[in-house]
């Protein structure tokens, strides 16, 4: 007989978030995560190739220093106005912890990025949801209330409907007592980002990702940049938690995507250019969406559910992305890939719906 207890009163039980599926298998059409199917700048790979025995057995700099002052130059800010993490799924954790103690619920969008209920479960946050309207689109109205604070996604996920400036500022100017995140991951393939806004208000904290336009997914890199007293409130809930929290070679490499600007240009521009050929070929399938702003497209197919359209996807070793809830559950979101990926997801569609 085991030794038992009541030790589990005391566990904290939260239903985690389901990350996209990584598949194993190499040999697949991988949309389901929206990441970026280019490789990240050259200078990162000569990084990796010199990378040596110190740069595993030192400590990193926990400040990040060289990765921040890249960010800080790139985005014409202080040092002191940017935090970095590990993702911006870091990044976001962190804020959360320091940004959002107050009783009163934080709001976010009834469909958007499903980490950001999970976050508030884990650490005991109250949160409300509120619906978008039926057009996807956010109202600012709904963020007039008394709230915790706010965070949203511009452009929104999985949806990659992105709200104007206008939008955007109304809701930070409509809560001056409490902190709006602006989740910006896909902010570079089109929209325009509200960082100019943070010199106007000190409660905005913009955050960013290497996970997509960068194309660093796997490397792990998130940032915030915000006034400089949001920053300092972050880093000491991170250097309470864990200073050494981004290793060294994530710091230099970092560091060097940024800078090549033009490697960044391209492929974004790329990236662009095939998703609005793969708005026109899914429209004259029959597609519906809403006009995406990001590197996926959020697709209602024709004739079929989406859920068999996704299954039959799968069996043809193309991965995209559905979710059997209520509010979405009739749209695929299919990450942008390269234009050979998606001439075959292409050819793949017309054989699973029976278009000619
Ligand atoms: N925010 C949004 C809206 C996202 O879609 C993602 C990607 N899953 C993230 C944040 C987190 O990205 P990462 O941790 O890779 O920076």
């Amino acid at each position: 007989m085991p030794f038992t207890g009541n030790w589990e009163q005391n566990v904290r039980k939260v239903v985690p978030y389901i990350p996209g599926e990584q598949p194993k298998d190499t040999d697949v059409i991988k949309l389901n995560t929206n990441e970026n199917p280019y490789p990240p700048a050259p200078e990162v790979r000569r990084i990796l190739d010199d990378f040596n025995e110190s740069d595993m057995r030192l400590y990193p700099d926990p400040e990040a220093d060289v990765l921040v002052s890249a960010l800080a130059e790139n985005y014409g800010l202080d040092k002191s106005q940017i935090f970095v993490g590990v993702g911006s799924d870091d990044v976001i954790a962190m804020a959360y912890m320091t940004f959002f103690n107050s009783d009163k619920p934080v709001l976010f969008p009834d469909i958007t990025y499903s980490f950001y209920d999970v976050w508030a479960e884990v650490f005991r946050i109250p949160y409300e949801t509120k619906p978008l309207t039926a057009d996807f689109r956010i109202d600012p109205a709904d963020y007039c209330c008394e709230n915790g604070g706010i965070i949203f996604p511009n452009p929104n996920a999985p949806t990659g409907v992105f709200e104007s400036l206008d939008t955007v500022e109304s809701i930070i100017k409509a809560n001056p007592d409490s902190v709006v995140i602006v989740d910006e991951a896909y902010i570079d393939f089109g929209g325009e980002s509200c960082l100019p806004l943070i010199n106007k208000y000190e409660n905005l904290l913009v955050v960013q990702t290497f996970s997509k336009s960068r194309s660093m997914a796997g490397m792990r890199i998130g940032f915030a940049m915000g006034n400089e007293k949001l920053i300092k409130f972050m880093n000491d809930v991170k250097f309470s938690v864990n200073s050494y929290t981004m290793n060294r070679v994530t710091q230099i490499c970092g560091a060097a995507a940024v800078r090549d600007k033009s490697y960044f240009e391209e492929t974004v521009s790329r990236i662009i250019a095939t998703r609005e050929r793969t708005k026109k070929v899914l429209e004259d399938m029959g597609f519906t969406f809403p006009d995406s702003k990001s590197n996926f497209l959020f697709a209602k197919p024709p004739v079929k559910p989406a859920g068999e359209v996704f299954s039959e996807l799968k069996k043809r070793k193309i991965f995209v992305r559905w979710w059997d809830k209520p509010l979405i559950k009739d749209y695929l979101r299919i990450s942008i890939g390269t234009d050979d990926e998606m001439d075959r997801l292409f050819e793949a569609l017309k054989e699973v719906l029976g278009i000619e």
